[in-house]
């Protein structure tokens, strides 16, 4: 890496990035077994600050990926948020950043769950994402594999080992020339991408998969259904057929990092007329104001007290 943050948080302690290490012989590199969470932070230029989005919904999120682990995290909310803020703080970012906050079984025997069974740790690391230059849209095919389904690994807990399932759909799309991959479900309905959740538009009403159909249930997603509303836009959550994204006349995948990006065309039939579409910009340029601090204030946590000099 070029330039590597300076400083990474590990079970209450800051460390210096390169002393922040988890040994092999610990069921979370053995089997990539924690639960984890992508906080995104956001520079606002006009604020002269940093400001860390939705991380309530983050942190809720994560407990709730750990419950169904059986994963005591060993911190409180205020320790972790406190500890997120401070991390951010220190490493004096004044630009966007990912901070990934994970929650991981320790040395013990696998499958073992009991505190006095396995140690279960905490780590943080935060590192700028570097938005731009953003592409203007994504090409992206129907993957060959199929999403997990909730009666198996349910696709709605961010666990570590959930990924090879959307690792194995983004590879083979790449390989095959796509720029991403959109999963369907064990039944054919669509899902979503390896790391976004998807929205098509048709006849004017935003649609996106249902939380019952395997997907992970999007912070983005729920900001976008939220900030939908009051611009008037017509929302339905429902099973969405396979055909239904080559009707739609627009479409579109929300991640914490990239926010909304444009899909352009799937199975190279185009979306629309091939270009970014009115639904998908005006969204597109709601979430910016929000993410910069220009909109509802209570998403927002600053990580600087005061305004940074430039
Ligand atoms: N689905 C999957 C599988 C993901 O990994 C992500 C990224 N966290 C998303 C959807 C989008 O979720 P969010 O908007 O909370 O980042």
């Amino acid at each position: 890496m070029s330039n590597p943050p300076r400083f990474a948080w590990m079970n209450g302690r800051v460390v210096e990035w390169d002393n922040a290490h988890l040994h092999v012989d610990t069921q979370c590199v053995l089997g990539g077994l924690n639960a984890y969470e992508v906080v995104g932070a956001f520079w606002s230029e006009t604020n002269g600050n940093l400001y860390m989005f939705r991380l309530d919904e983050h942190l809720r999120r994560l407990r709730f990926s750990a419950k169904v682990m059986r994963l005591q995290i060993p911190a409180s909310d205020e320790e972790i948020s406190g500890a997120a803020r401070m991390l951010a703080a220190l490493n004096e970012f004044r630009e966007d950043v990912g901070i990934r906050i994970v929650a991981y079984f320790g040395a013990g025997p696998v499958f073992s769950y009991l505190p006095d069974a396995i140690p279960t740790g905490i780590f943080m690391i935060a590192k700028p994402v570097g938005r731009t230059p953003r592409r203007p849209g994504l090409h992206i095919c129907t993957a060959g594999w199929s999403r997990l389904p909730d009666t198996a690994a349910p696709p709605r807990v961010k666990a570590g080992a959930n990924y090879q399932n959307v690792r194995l759909a983004q590879i083979q799309a790449q390989v095959d020339g796509y720029d991403d991959a959109v999963l369907l479900n064990p039944i054919g309905k669509v899902c979503e991408l390896p790391l976004a959740n998807i929205f098509l538009v048709r006849s004017g009403v935003l649609m996106t998969p249902d939380v019952s159909s395997g997907i992970l249930e999007g912070i983005t997603r729920q900001t976008v259904l939220e900030m939908a509303r009051p611009l008037g836009i017509s929302i339905v959550e429902r099973q969405i057929d396979r055909s239904e994204l080559y009707a739609a006349e627009e479409a579109f995948a929300t991640t914490t990092l990239s926010g909304i990006l444009p899909i352009l065309s799937i199975d190279r039939y185009p979306v629309g007329d091939g270009a970014p579409g009115p639904v998908t910009t005006r969204l597109q340029r709601h979430l910016e104001e929000e993410l910069r601090a220009q909109g509802n204030l209570a998403w927002l946590t600053p990580v600087y007290d005061r305004r940074t000099p430039p």
